[in-house]
């Protein structure tokens, strides 16, 4: 092996997608059976689980440690996760593992080009080839569309980039933004692929605790503190909310529309991201960014408006074509006339 290469694989040492690394678990012939009465390992899986369901990103990524309980928990986590039959759950641990990873490969300090080229090639099977600065990195085209897909920003868009023969220019900076992206859709596929898998008897208690934990949590969630009931909430955003709970696809626009309108009615920036964090493609940092930027925070400091029914309807936002609420204007004002007549037990009360 070249010394380069020996350097590498050192490094990377905790990636459970490697060949090497998978190989190791694979010579130790190990089934879910085995890991019975090993509570080092069962120990090492939950926390690792519940790290990425319940903490994260709220606390910070844990830290890899290179152990053997550490990498053979790996595929024990990867089948509760699959044990608990959750889409949410998937999506979150594929999330969380994505970006342990990202922030691994940010936190190398020695080679990590050629670590950022070896994962990109290795693990995720893209072509890429190592360039000079700005341009750090060249994709082929057709891998960079794959790993560029669900990437928002503009910047990203093909269009916005430098092409040469077939290939685009990226920095480094972005490259690991693009690995972070590959991972996650593979740890989400081997979950997806893992299919349902029973729970032995001696993981029932622990995953039952996981499913109870999960399932408070997401209530508590989804009831953030509200200032009117999302039930109250006009049939446009309570659709877009419900996609955004149950981690399903929302348009740029339909994410941009939700957040105003939950701005407007008073919800804090943190309840707001507690609704985004259902997302498969979360990121808490840009999620930040995004959000502050709604709330006039951020850039231009333009608090931005919800925007009117019409310009709703022209994205295909509005429900039943605006049967549903009386002839409004904005969404905005059918909230407010829901919170005028909002009653408590106390009597008449405005939001
Ligand atoms: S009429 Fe306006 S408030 Fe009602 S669903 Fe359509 S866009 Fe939303």
């Amino acid at each position: 092996m070249a010394e380069d290469e020996y350097v590498i694989k050192a490094l990377l040492a905790d990636f459970p997608f490697l060949r090497e690394i998978r190989d190791y678990v694979a010579e130790r012939g190990l089934r879910l059976e085995d890991f019975e009465g090993n509570n080092e390992y069962v120990a090492a899986a939950v926390k690792k689980v519940e790290e990425a369901l319940l903490r994260w990103p709220s606390k910070p990524l844990e830290r890899f440690r290179t152990s053997d309980v550490e990498i053979l928990s790996h595929p024990l986590a990867m089948a509760m996760i699959a044990m608990l039959e959750s889409t949410f759950a998937k999506r979150r641990f594929a999330a969380y593992e994505a970006e342990r990873y990202a922030a691994m490969l940010k936190n190398i300090r020695e080679e990590q080009k050629k670590a950022i080229a070896y994962v990109a090639s290795e693990v995720l099977g893209i072509r890429i080839r190592e360039g000079q600065p700005p341009h750090e990195f060249w994709i082929h085209f057709a891998d960079y569309l794959k790993l560029a897909v669900d990437l928002n920003e503009p910047r990203f868009k093909l269009v916005n980039r430098l092409l040469d023969k077939g290939y685009v220019a990226v920095t480094r900076a972005e490259a690991i933004t693009l690995v972070k992206n590959g991972l996650e859709k593979l740890i989400h596929q081997r979950l997806e692929q893992m299919g349902k898998i029973p729970t032995p008897a001696f993981l029932a208690d622990y995953v039952e605790r996981l499913r109870q934990k999960l399932e408070s949590m997401r209530q508590r969630e989804s009831s953030a503190a509200v200032k009117l009931d999302p039930d109250k909430w006009p049939p446009c955003m309570q659709a877009l909310r419900k996609r955004l709970l149950a981690g399903e696809p929302v348009s740029h626009f339909g994410n941009f529309a939700v957040a105003a309108f939950m701005l407007r009615t008073g919800m804090t920036v943190e309840e707001v991201m507690n609704v985004y964090m259902q997302r498969g493609d979360f990121d808490p940092r840009i999620a930040r960014y995004q959000v502050e930027h709604i709330a006039g925070l951020k850039g231009s400091r333009t608090k931005y408006s919800v925007p009117k029914c019409e310009t709703m309807q022209t994205h295909g936002l509005c429900i039943e074509e605006g049967k549903l609420c009386g002839g409004i204007k904005s969404p905005m004002q059918y909230y407010r006339r829901k919170a005028a007549v909002r009653v408590d037990k106390k009597g008449l009360e405005k939001v």
